[in-house]
């Protein structure tokens, strides 16, 4: 039986990051992976093309993370986007930012990113075994000693846990990493799937799916979560709304949802125009033209599809013109424009999550090392611990960052 200096569980990111920083440091490697092949979701990333990072700063980075995202400041100082960019560079794939923001190798092709991190692998003597799902952490109370897989017990100091959240699980990722975790103590916070569409009660949406309307606002409407807002593109889907915005709300959403059976939300889709400003705007177009009819007023606001179901909404008579229109239910159309209200009652799970929120507590792990707190020898890195970022790069950044520092095993 081979002994190893370190043993990574799970062929992602994080994991496949871990490995190539152990094995430059003169370390003896094995990578295990439980698919028959290393990368599945990092082949899935950016709808292929693969977002790697982004153009933020460690700082702006870190507050998108939410009250936890001090705890990636070792990570990100010691690899951040411009050295995880130059990292790639080093093994042969550049990369750049089309909208000055977004991160992608050149080709906007993730197979590059996957075949760059497989070559270097193996170029460094990296051990890759697939189809070996690790089951149990062998440990004495205080160290680990090794693990078991599906088929074999592997002995080693140094284990680093690299299994990834929950989400899409027939890429792999089935949150094994948690019981892996807790079998030496550690706490697993409360799970919920995130980064997906969301499902509402109101189906006028199925309407609308034509169009994608931009800069939408989402907005939690419950006064005590009022403050949770997401601004993007939305597009209306047949079951209710997906778009980027709703990737980044439904991190919001989700936990939400398990407290409460429905959320109300209110959305608006006029480029955050408020009541006093939709009435000037509407002055405004009546000096334009001769009597407009509320539809081509309402359409200077919005895509066709979407004017018409908020003026039936507003039981207002599309053909009418303004004057035309009684007070009440002019008002009516003015509020629903500018808070069109929208009743969040469902998701598809983690199925269609392309993230987990919660995971691996990190108030047992310590942010300088990614080291176990509880047993000697254990390591953590990428999306089974409790952080999550929005779209846009930053949890692929995350996982490189923290694997980066794990595979240094301090
Ligand atoms: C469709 C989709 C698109 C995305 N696009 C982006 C994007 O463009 N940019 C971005 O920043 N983020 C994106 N994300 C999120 C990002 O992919 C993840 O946060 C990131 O890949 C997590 O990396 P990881 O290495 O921690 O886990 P994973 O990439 O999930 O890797 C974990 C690996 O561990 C293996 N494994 C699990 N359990 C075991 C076990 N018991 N034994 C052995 N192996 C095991 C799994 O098979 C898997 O290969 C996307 C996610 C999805 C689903």
């Amino acid at each position: 039986m081979n002994k190893y200096d370190v043993i990574i569980v799970g062929a992602g990111a994080a994991g496949m990051m871990a490995a190539i920083t152990a094995a430059t440091n003169g370390k003896s490697v094995l990578l295990l992976e439980k698919l028959s092949k290393i990368g599945s979701k990092l082949k899935a990333t950016g709808g292929g093309r693969c977002n790697l990072t982004n153009t933020l700063s460690n700082d702006d980075f870190m507050s998108s993370f939410g009250r936890e995202g001090r705890f990636m400041t070792p990570a990100l100082n010691t690899l951040d986007y411009k050295a995880l960019q130059n990292f790639f560079k080093t093994i042969g794939v550049e990369t750049h930012a089309p909208d000055g923001f977004r991160i992608f190798p050149v080709g906007h092709n993730a197979k590059t990113i996957i075949k760059a991190l497989e070559r270097e692998m193996q170029k460094l003597g990296v051990e890759i075994l697939c189809s070996q799902k690790v089951l149990k952490l062998e440990h004495n109370g205080t160290e680990v000693t090794g693990l078991t897989t599906n088929t074999h017990t592997y002995i080693t100091k140094n284990i680093i846990i690299a299994t990834g959240g929950m989400g899409y699980p027939v890429l792999g990722a089935e949150g094994d990493g948690y019981p892996l975790a807790e079998s030496v103590g550690h706490k697993v916070t409360e799970l919920h799937p995130a980064m997906m569409p969301l499902k509402t009660k109101e189906k006028w949406g199925a309407n609308c799916r034509a169009d994608t309307i931009a800069k939408v606002e989402l907005r939690v409407n419950i006064k005590k979560y009022r403050k949770l807002f997401a601004i993007g593109d939305l597009i209306f889907t047949k079951e209710g709304i997906r778009g980027p915005v709703v990737l980044d709300f439904s991190r919001e959403i989700t936990p939400l949802l398990s407290k409460f059976d429905e959320v109300p939300i209110v959305i608006n889709m006029i480029k955050g125009m408020n009541e006093e400003q939709i009435r000037n705007h509407f002055k405004s177009e009546l000096k334009k033209e001769n009597a407009p009819t509320i539809l081509s007023l309402v359409e200077s606001l919005l895509p066709t599809s979407v004017a018409i179901e908020l003026c039936k909404l507003a039981h207002a008579d599309t053909e009418l013109t303004l004057k035309k229109l009684s007070g009440e239910v002019r008002d009516k159309l003015i509020k629903l424009l500018a808070n069109t209200p929208l009743t969040v009652n469902g998701h598809d799970g983690f199925k269609m999550a392309m993230i987990t929120r919660g995971g691996v507590s990190l108030k047992e792990i310590d942010p300088n090392t990614m080291k176990s707190k509880k047993v000697n020898g254990l390591y953590f890195c990428g999306e089974v611990m409790n952080l999550d970022g929005p779209c846009g790069g930053y949890n692929l950044q995350w996982s490189f960052s923290s694997g980066y520092l794990a595979g240094k095993l301090l």
